[in-house]
């Protein structure tokens, strides 16, 4: 099957964000061409559409779509006691596999073509299957060393390893995740910020490539420079982590050291869950094109999977994204990069392809399912205090 998109204007994304001639081929779920005069069996006209490389979501916690918007204004501190302390042991096998379906239909819906779902929750299986119900390109980081060998993603769901140490766990337990995720040859990412992660994980000889430290804010100059010899990645969520507190994204720190570096949503209890808002928040200190480029290209490479998407170029994965350019919103397109960047929002994106089909269509069922989890999870909600006030003593 050869399916040929047309009329439309092409942005890659590789070397640089711009805009390329030609019509674009997609062959066995891949893009086959770019060019003039390709014979096909199937066209898309694409007139008035920018297509574009799916976006890339390199750190999501899937499961707490059903947890949308529910503490807009917590910090960290009760981010962790509320939802990871309080709800996430509330979570049945039934409320995973809906909240990871559901939040994987956000994602698409919004252009993510890839997340990078780091999945804290226990039923990895479940979670599993609710990203491959989605059709969502994925990587399944789990924290459980243990069980990773059995879940044996595959196809578009890629494993890693999602350390807790040294940060929110024993260093020991750390060096042991690191020593078994490269015995499995998967990718790890951990959370860290301020001094001590990689500081830690140099000392033991543990930084490499396949590791990526998600937020790092409040890293020194030399953690930073530790990183960047030992060609680890970051994936920075500057929406996030100036809403709990966590410091000023060090995404301009980062880049100067030539670290490839991802954007993440991180959580939906806070933010929402599109990367166009995640780009805007990028933006200060970072031109357009390089937020672009950090949610495309380079969010691929800092997960790894650089060599099979992220960029327009011929025998990568045909994930694409068709994003509309005739909303009040988005016209005039003047520069497509800036426009994407700058102006698009989830309502302009139009048509969504992983690995050439295409994908998130959302059904009522999947709908009533997260609203049935999120129902179930809230029942776990300590009972609000009873409010003291005009109406009492009567
Ligand atoms: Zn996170």
């Amino acid at each position: 099957m050869r399916t040929l998109i047309t009329n439309a204007t092409l942005l890659d994304t590789d070397p640089e964000p711009r805009t390329v001639e030609g019509d674009l081929l997609i062959e066995d779920g891949r893009i086959a061409a770019i060019g003039g005069d390709l014979a096909a069996d199937h066209v898309i006209d694409a007139q008035g559409m920018i297509v574009m490389p799916g976006l890339v979501d390199t750190h999501r916690h899937v499961w707490q779509s059903v947890l949308r918007a529910l503490t807009p204004d917590s910090s960290l501190g009760e981010y962790l006691d509320l939802i990871l302390g309080t709800l996430a042991p509330a979570f049945t096998e039934d409320d995973v596999n809906a909240a990871n379906h559901w939040g994987a239909l956000d994602a698409l819906d919004a252009g993510v073509t890839t997340v990078y779902d780091w999945s804290h929750i226990p039923h990895p299986e479940a979670a599993l299957d609710g990203l491959r119900q989605a059709g969502v390109r994925a990587v399944f980081a789990h924290p459980d060393r243990d069980a990773l060998p059995r879940l044996r993603p595959s196809g578009r769901i890629t494993p890693a390893l999602a350390a807790i140490g040294p940060v929110y766990g024993p260093v020991e337990e750390a060096v042991a995740d690191f020593r078994a995720a490269r015995e499995m040859g998967v990718h790890i990412s951990l959370h860290a910020t301020g001094v001590g992660a990689v500081e830690i994980l140099h000392e033991r000889g543990l930084l490499g490539p396949d590791v990526m430290f998600v937020h790092g804010n409040g890293f020194t100059g030399d953690a930073v420079k530790m990183m960047a010899d030992a060609g680890a990645t970051a994936s920075v969520a500057p929406a996030v982590e100036r809403q709990m507190g966590h410091g000023e994204p060090h995404t301009v720190k980062f880049r100067a050291h030539g670290i490839p570096t991802g954007l993440g949503v991180d959580t939906v209890v806070t933010v929402p869950g599109d990367l166009f808002s995640v780009m805007r928040a990028a933006l200060p200190g970072t031109p357009a094109a390089d937020v672009l480029r950090m949610a495309t290209i380079e969010g691929a490479r800092a997960i790894g999977l650089d060599r099979e998407i992220g960029s327009l170029t011929p025998g990568k994965q045909a994930d694409l994204i068709m994003i509309s350019t005739d909303s009040p919103g988005m016209a005039p397109v003047i520069d497509p990069v800036a426009a994407v960047v700058a102006s698009a929002t989830r309502g302009d994106v139009h048509t969504v392809f992983v690995a050439g089909r295409v994908v998130g269509t959302t059904s009522a069922k999947a709908r009533d399912g997260a609203e049935r989890a999120s129902r179930n999870v809230l029942r776990a909600l300590p009972p609000r205090r009873v409010r003291q006030g005009a109406g009492s003593g009567r």
